[in-house]
């Protein structure tokens, strides 16, 4: 299957009124990984599963999320978290949740030897945030639904998770979430005020589909099936079957990256070597290019930088500052840095999808009250 997002908030640190703060899913295959969720983050949720139901054939079902991955612990991305698994937990939820962030290794080794956080602890750490929603109820006993809350110094790649003790112990590698085979969530380290990454999700390379009409107009036998499905070829009535005319093509791994806040060409995400889709934040225009670089966010400018540096086939803007009220401006800005590249560039609004087909097209789905445009 395809990869696709929905993106439920672009609007940078508070709502507009057309717009409202980070929150976005990415379905796949495996299941839903939710991409930060800011305040109001289940209403969106709710909504986006209506309009799903009404107009498309998938349905968005929270009991498919297996993870929800924060970028960093700014409100404006994660005040929407406990609320949101408390009502999981109203519609009995039962499937065991991952919730991962990044933070320092201040913080990682004072949790390991229980000593308090560092004096340099932004308030915002998700460390600090953990342990509030915690005490608020955020507990698997609490919620009656296994919930990992797992944190990582996703530089030098060490990871923590709070056990249900109120312990703290030291993880040998980041978790995935449970039960997900065919695609993997990693983070990329990011340039912001406080510890940040962005989140990939790749998909594994696939064999092509069997064709199974075609072994059954030959008339051959579970076994010579499976033989060729496993790729050995055969012999059949004195005929070499060769066990490649029965595949359709390999299925190239997808990668889609959802950035969160940062300044443009993150160095750890400029050196991807390439990915399908891009969502790149761009908070400002150029007007405030130097604005940008002080407080570490991005213009639509930088995110095509970004996107060049990295690789990307597509790229989405989104995060808009609350000056934006119009797309047109963002992506006259990123076209112009574009302008010699193949890269493919949209700009987001509340409630679009993005479609990663097999093939790796992307397609942008704008959601207009009646149903999505391409
Ligand atoms: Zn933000």
């Amino acid at each position: 299957m395809t990869m696709e997002v929905h993106i439920l908030g672009t609007s940078s640190a508070r709502p507009t009124s057309i717009r409202q703060v980070s929150g976005s899913l990415i379905s796949c295959r495996d299941g839903i990984a939710v991409i930060d969720a800011g305040e109001g983050f289940q209403s969106r949720f709710a909504t986006q599963r209506k309009r799903m139901k009404s107009f498309e054939t998938y349905h968005l079902k929270s009991s498919k999320v297996g993870v929800l991955c924060l970028t960093h612990g700014h409100l404006d991305h994660t005040w929407g978290v406990l609320p949101w698994l408390q009502s999981m937990a109203l519609d009995n939820r039962n499937q065991p949740l991952l919730i991962i962030g990044p933070t320092t290794d201040g913080v990682v080794d004072a949790m390991l030897s229980g000593q308090p956080l560092p004096e340099d602890t932004p308030q915002s750490d998700l460390s600090v945030q953990y342990r509030f929603w915690h005490q608020l109820g955020g507990t698997s006993s609490n919620l009656g639904y296994e919930v990992r809350w797992v944190l990582g110094a996703v530089k030098s790649n060490r990871w923590i998770e709070f056990s249900s003790q109120g312990k703290v112990v030291q993880l040998s590698e980041m978790p995935q979430p449970e039960g997900w085979r065919h695609n993997r969530i990693e983070p990329i380290p990011t340039v912001h005020t406080i510890p940040s990454c962005a989140w990939q999700l790749t998909s594994k390379a696939r064999k092509g589909k069997f064709n199974r009409y075609r072994a059954i107009e030959l008339g051959l036998n579970e076994d010579e099936k499976a033989e060729l499905a496993a790729g050995t070829d055969i012999n059949k009535n004195g005929e070499l079957l060769l066990s490649r005319d029965f595949r359709g093509e390999d299925v190239s791994p997808l990668s889609v990256i959802i950035s969160g806040d940062t300044a443009e060409m993150a160095p750890s995400l400029t050196s991807i070597g390439g990915c399908n889709l891009l969502i790149h934040e761009a908070t400002f225009l150029d007007d405030l290019a130097q604005h940008a670089q002080d407080y570490l966010h991005s213009t639509a400018s930088g995110a095509a930088r970004t996107a060049i540096a990295c690789g990307a086939n597509h790229l989405v803007l989104t995060h808009y500052g609350a000056r934006i009220k119009q797309t047109g401006p963002s992506l006259d800005e990123a076209m112009s840095e574009l302008a010699n590249s193949e890269i493919g560039l949209s700009a987001a609004w509340d409630g679009d999808r993005v479609l990663v087909e097999d093939s790796g097209k992307v397609s942008h789905l704008y959601w207009r009250d009646d149903g999505w445009t391409r």
